[in-house]
């Protein structure tokens, strides 16, 4: 199947591999490199919409297993699809369900047809097949689709990693051939474990059967940082220049900007809004332990350099008294706080490479950590 990529490549940094780009989709364009907030039951944790297009996210993530398994993608589809269930009117990124299910382990058996396994809620028996998964998200009517893969733990032999990505593959063509709804885009997602030329095999494979962009899955998964690099920089290289690349549930200020650095365009984790809960803040030179009696009195902003709402508006002092009196508004205040640090990151990473400039601004990232 020909397809014209969605993803326009805008400039290029002269120093490494990092690009800025956009990516077109029946909801909008947006901006490259990118962090999309994780938004798993059609909904961002403790934020509304409009406080998401505030902090300026031009695409989300929901999770198809979740949804597949509550409330129905019958009744999303009912309400118009996912957009409109949960009024938002951005992009939408869903997942296959592949990783959630991979993570039931015991509760999940794989084989040629599909994956086996238990809902999380009431035990029930569901089966996923590959052309279900492109049916669920047909459903949802998201604007970027992913193929249903099978997630390989760290760590785990050649034999059964050659196994594994042979399967990702089978799936990954009948996923193709399901994919009906052309204004959903469909990516494949490259798997390999931590072997080189397995990454290698994987992409020439997804690129054999061509989709509208390509993921790299199976990192993240408690292998060092060196390898994840490593698994990067096998991959890439093997995907076409005129796609978007998507890096799969990381990671960390520091992944991010070491992953731009190597050529991926999107990344989605639930890093920012998981620890915003825990209390746990991103500031420009590192994290910031909100319970801490040290903020008892503070009354500065989280982060000085920082024009969220939580920070031009609250002090720590505040937010740690709201924090450790386990009032809901910390939630909500420290979830503003983190996503608007991850996605000014991103811009400003952007504008870094739109100026060649990404080296010096890699090094100022680093320096700032350092200097607290
Ligand atoms: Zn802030």
């Amino acid at each position: 199947m020909v397809t014209k990529s969605p993803y326009t490549l805008l400039a290029r940094s002269s120093e490494c591999k990092a690009r800025r780009g956009e990516v077109a989709t029946a909801h909008g364009v947006f901006q490259t490199p990118v962090f999309m907030p994780v938004g798993t039951q059609a909904t961002v944790k403790a934020v509304t919409v409009e406080n998401l297009k505030d902090i300026g996210a031009g695409i989300i993530l929901g999770n198809t297993y979740h949804l597949f398994v509550r409330p129905g993608h019958r009744l999303i589809k009912e309400f118009g699809g996912l957009h409109n269930f949960m009024n938002w009117d951005g992009s939408i990124l869903t997942d296959s369900g592949g990783f959630q299910i991979f993570s039931l382990k015991e509760l999940a058996k794989i084989s040629e047809d599909g994956a086996a396994f238990r809902s999380h809620l009431d035990g029930s028996r569901l089966f996923l097949r590959p052309e279900d998964a492109i049916e669920v998200q047909q459903a949802l009517g998201s604007d970027i689709m992913m193929c249903l893969d099978t997630c390989i733990p760290y760590p785990t032999t050649r034999e059964e990693t050659v196994k594994s990505t042979a399967l990702t593959g089978r799936w990954a063509q009948r996923c193709r051939s399901v994919h009906t709804v052309r204004d959903q885009l469909l990516f494949g997602i490259v798997q390999g474990g931590m072997y080189p030329e397995l990454r290698k095999e994987s992409a020439e494979t997804m690129v054999d059967i061509g989709f509208d962009g390509y993921a790299i899955g199976g990192l993240s998964v408690g292998e060092s940082k060196e390898q994840m690099h490593d698994m990067t920089e096998a991959t890439i290289p093997h995907l076409p220049d005129d796609y978007a690349v998507y890096l799969m549930g990381v990671g960390t200020p520091e992944d991010l900007v070491e992953g731009v650095w190597r050529g991926v365009d999107m990344f989605d984790c639930v890093m920012p809004t998981r620890n915003a809960r825990n209390g746990t803040l991103f500031t420009s030179t590192g994290k910031l332990v909100i319970k801490n009696a040290r903020y008892r009195e503070d009354k500065k902003p989280v982060d000085s350099n920082c024009s969220c709402y939580t920070c031009r508006n609250y002090s720590r002092a505040y937010l740690r008294h709201l924090f450790v009196s386990r009032e809901i508004l910390a939630y909500h205040l420290n979830t503003i706080h983190n996503l608007h640090y991850y996605v000014s990151l991103m811009s400003s990473i952007r504008e870094a490479i739109e100026n060649d400039r990404y080296s010096s601004f890699r090094n100022d990232f680093y320096g700032r950590l350092e200097s607290k």
